[in-house]
């Protein structure tokens, strides 16, 4: 019995027209991705099992897809294989403000889950940027970060327990309602971060807080970006935590100042949006005393109105910079890179002398408040001398932040595009065993390679 044949007698949703699957092929990196058999769009963990113990059988490589928000072609779909959709997973299940957890499915959205908990005064605290469109499911198997990073960790400081189909069809359950277990090994995590090649989640029990509600937004514009990384390091050193701290360079700045209407000091090369949560008033005083010791060109204090203008135009940077790169015949490739804070002032400045000597229009944001330093490239797609250099930028970037005591990915996983930069990170440390030790959790999870098969490393 041939898959199509198979998903229809066993009543299975499905799609195999090449225009309805279409918007299933790319995600949102610049790997093309390739047509597959069919969309499977399962209901529950039980068609997920049937399709992937069939799939495991025939030998038919599955690849799963949340949101399709991937920057490193981790959810391009690969020639003839099925693609598992989780977009019909999208109900919350349970909750308990006093147990703290969430339950829900993979497919829902981040905004969605915080649509729920905010009306009942909680947060799931992971915030990326793509949160309107991307999923738990996803942004557990990315282990993403986002705005909220500094305060709060990434992703995997919030998945308590997850349901997950395995390659041949088991359906196992680990974790889940409490904050603290001790059996052996986490089951758990070896999903967080995985990209889709060890199994499929199907649902996931997740801690939550209760929302701040008290910060003051401001923003500091700095001339010198090692000044920015200093204002942030001392921040931190001198016990402040801030609840977000994302910088932008100048390009990003403008774009953030053209959609949120705040006017940009003469003289700024950077800007520092920082959010000071407020149990006690002179907290936000000692940040703004901080920040003025390293001399910043200005210092904004945001209205409320102000505030939450500034936070949607920081969401929709990325975005709004491809917009206007595609104008231009160029797309983005995005180097997503992690150093401890006291590195980042060397490091930035070491990256603009990177991207002066390749002679690369880009522009710098990101998370800076945890370190992460996104290097967006605009590049055209058709030429191969611009992509070749793009890729060697990428290890130089990777380099700068290995010697800096960092990572080489922080928060958008590896996909198709990072896999050397995987094993720079295990040669830099001395440890090609690390691969090694991956590949063989690999076989024992999906011992034919079915899942998101040359994804990570290859087998
Ligand atoms: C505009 C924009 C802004 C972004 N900002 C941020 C940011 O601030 N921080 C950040 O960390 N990332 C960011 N990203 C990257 C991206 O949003 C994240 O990687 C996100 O976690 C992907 O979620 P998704 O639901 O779209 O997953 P997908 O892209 O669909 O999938 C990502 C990976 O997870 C796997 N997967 C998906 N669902 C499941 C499942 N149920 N079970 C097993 N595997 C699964 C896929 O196979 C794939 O390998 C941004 C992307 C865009 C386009």
């Amino acid at each position: 019995m041939d898959l199509i044949e198979f998903f229809e007698r066993k009543n299975i949703n499905f799609l195999s027209k090449r225009e309805e699957m279409i918007p299933y092929v790319k995600d949102a990196s610049y790997f093309p991705g390739s047509l597959p058999r069919a969309v499977v769009l399962p209901k529950d963990e039980n068609e997920i099992s049937e399709v992937l113990s069939k799939c495991n059988e025939e030998n038919v490589k599955v690849v799963t897809r949340g949101g399709g928000t991937s920057l490193t072609g981790s959810s391009a779909s690969i020639q003839d294989s099925i693609v598992i959709s989780t977009l019909r997973l999208n109900k919350i299940l349970d909750f308990s403000g006093g147990d703290r957890y969430v339950h829900a499915q993979a497919g829902v959205r981040i905004d969605d889950l915080n649509g729920f908990l905010q009306s009942k005064g909680f947060v799931y605290p992971p915030d990326p940027a793509s949160s309107l469109a991307s999923t738990v499911g996803g942004t557990i198997s990315t282990n993403a970060g986002g705005l909220r990073g500094t305060y709060y960790g990434s992703t995997k400081e919030w998945v308590l327990g997850l349901g997950v189909v395995l390659a041949d069809g088991k359906i196992i359950k680990t974790g889940g309602k409490v904050l603290k277990r001790s059996i052996g090994y986490d089951l758990t995590s070896i999903f967080i971060g995985a990209e889709g090649t060890l199994g499929i989640i199907y649902d996931a029990y997740l801690k939550i807080v209760p929302k701040i509600e008290r910060f003051q937004r401001l923003l500091a514009f700095f001339n010198k970006p090692e000044d920015l990384g200093k204002a942030v390091f001392q921040l931190k050193d001198r016990g402040l935590n801030p609840l977000g701290a994302e910088f932008a360079d100048k390009i990003s700045m403008n774009i953030i100042s053209r959609i949120s209407g705040i006017s940009i000091p003469s003289g700024s090369e950077m800007l520092l949006i920082l959010d000071i949560p407020i149990q006690e008033v002179n907290e936000y005083e000692k940040a703004l005393s901080i920040i003025k010791e390293v001399n910043p060109i200005d210092v904004k204090i945001l209205n409320q109105t102000e505030s939450e203008l500034v936070y949607k135009a920081r969401k929709g940077l990325y975005s709004a910079l491809l917009n206007e790169r595609e104008r231009e015949g160029e797309f983005i490739i995005i180097g997503d890179v992690v150093v401890p804070s006291s590195e980042v002032p060397e490091s930035l400045k070491e990256i603009q002398e990177l991207i002066k000597r390749f002679g690369l229009k880009t522009s710098l944001f990101g998370h800076i408040g945890d370190g992460n330093i996104h290097a967006n490239i605009f590049t055209n797609l058709n030429s191969k001398e611009e992509m070749e250099k793009a890729e060697k930028f990428l290890e130089e970037l990777g380099d700068v932040a290995l010697a800096h005591h960092g990572s080489v990915s922080a928060e958008h996983g590896i996909g198709y595009e990072k896999k050397n930069l995987l094993m720079k990170e295990f040669m830099y440390k001395n440890s090609p065993t690390n691969l090694d030790l991956m590949k063989s959790i690999k076989r024992i999870f999906d011992p034919n390679n079915i899942l998101n098969p040359g994804k990570v490393f290859d087998l």
